[in-house]
C-alpha cells in the first residue's frame, strides 16, 4: 500500500513575524511546487495570517499547533477551528506532548478537540508517544494504545481517514536523541495494527503515521524508508529552511 509522505514543520513558540514570513518564502522557493510529498508548516497562531499570504499559490499547506473545542464565546486565550480555517489552516496539531505534559492536557480534552477539528473541516495531526520511564518499563504500547483509543473515541471511519497520527516518543523530542528506525518502525507497525483492530484493515492501510523526535536531514531518509513511517513531524529542524528542505529531500 503506497501512502504519500507527509512532512510537517512544528515551529512551536519560535520565530517572529519577519523571520516566519522569510522562512515560509524560502520554503516556497525550494519546495513550493513539490508534488511527490505533502508539506506543511505550523507557525504560532499570531503569524498564521502573514505566513498564509507568504504560502499562497504554493503547494505548501499550513497548520496550527492547537485549537479549542468551541466556536466562540467566553474562552479567554483560546482559538477556534473556524478561526483557523478563516486564516487558511488546513491542518491542526492536537495532543502534542508539550501540551500533554507541560500544559497538562488530558486524553479526554484532546478527543474533544479532535472531534471538533473534524467537524470544522480541519485535518488533525494527532500526536502520541511515551515518556522515557514508560519505555524503560516496557509500557510503550500500553501508553500509545490508550492514547489512540481515547483520541479516536466517537470518530467514524470516514473521519478517522482524515487524521494523521504522529508517533513522537517524548524522550526523543528536542533532545537530539532519535529513536532508531527499528524502534520507530516497531511502534508504527503496532499502531497501524491497532487502527485495523479499532476500525478495519482498509483504514489502517491508508492512514498516515508520521514519526517525530529529533528528525534531521542526516537521519530522515532512513526513517522515511521504513514501511510504516509515512512522514515526519519536525520541530527544531523545521526552523531553518535548508534543514527542513534537507529532511523533505530525504523522502524523495
Ligand atoms: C515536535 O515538536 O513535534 C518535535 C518532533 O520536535 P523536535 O524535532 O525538535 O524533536
Amino acid at each position: 500500500m503506497s501512502r504519500k509522505l507527509f512532512i510537517a514543520g512544528n515551529w512551536k513558540m519560535n520565530t517572529n513575524l519577519a523571520g516566519g514570513v522569510e522562512l515560509a518564502k524560502a520554503l516556497v522557493k525550494e519546495v513550493g511546487s513539490l508534488k511527490e510529498i505533502d508539506v506543511a508548516v505550523c507557525p504560532p497562531f499570531v503569524y498564521l495570517g502573514e505566513v498564509s499570504r507568504a504560502l499562497a499559490g504554493s503547494g505548501i499547506a499550513m497548520g496550527a499547533q492547537d485549537m479549542f473545542y468551541e466556536n466562540n464565546g467566553a474562552f479567554t486565550g483560546e482559538i477556534s477551528g473556524e478561526m483557523l480555517k478563516d486564516v487558511g489552516c488546513k491542518y491542526v496539531i492536537l495532543g502534542h506532548s508539550e501540551r500533554r505534559h507541560v500544559i497538562g492536557e488530558s486524553d479526554e480534552l484532546i478527543n474533544r478537540k479532535m472531534v471538533k477539528a473534524l467537524a470544522d473541516g480541519l485535518l488533525p495531526i494527532f500526536c502520541i508517544g511515551e515518556l522515557l520511564e514508560e519505555r524503560n518499563s516496557g509500557r510503550t504500547m500500553d501508553v500509545v494504545t490508550r492514547q489512540v483509543k481515547a483520541g479516536f473515541e466517537g470518530i467514524s471511519a470516514a473521519d478517522a481517514a482524515k487524521i494523521t497520527i504522529a508517533y513522537e516518543p517524548v524522550w526523543a523530542i528536542g533532545t537530539g536523541v532519535t529513536a532508531t528506525s527499528a524502534q520507530a518502525q516497531e511502534v508504527h507497525a503496532a499502531v497501524r495494527a491497532l487502527v485495523a483492530e479499532i476500525y478495519d484493515k482498509s483504514l489502517a492501510d491508508v492512514i498516515r503515521i508520521q514519526y517525530g523526535g529529533s528528525v534531521k536531514a542526516s537521519n530522515a531518509a532512513e526513517l522515511l524508508n521504513q514501511p510504516d513511517i509515512d512522514g515526519a513531524l519536525v520541530g527544531g529542524a523545521s526552523l531553518k529552511a535548508a534543514d527542513f528542505v534537507g529532511i523533505i529531500k530525504g523522502g524523495l
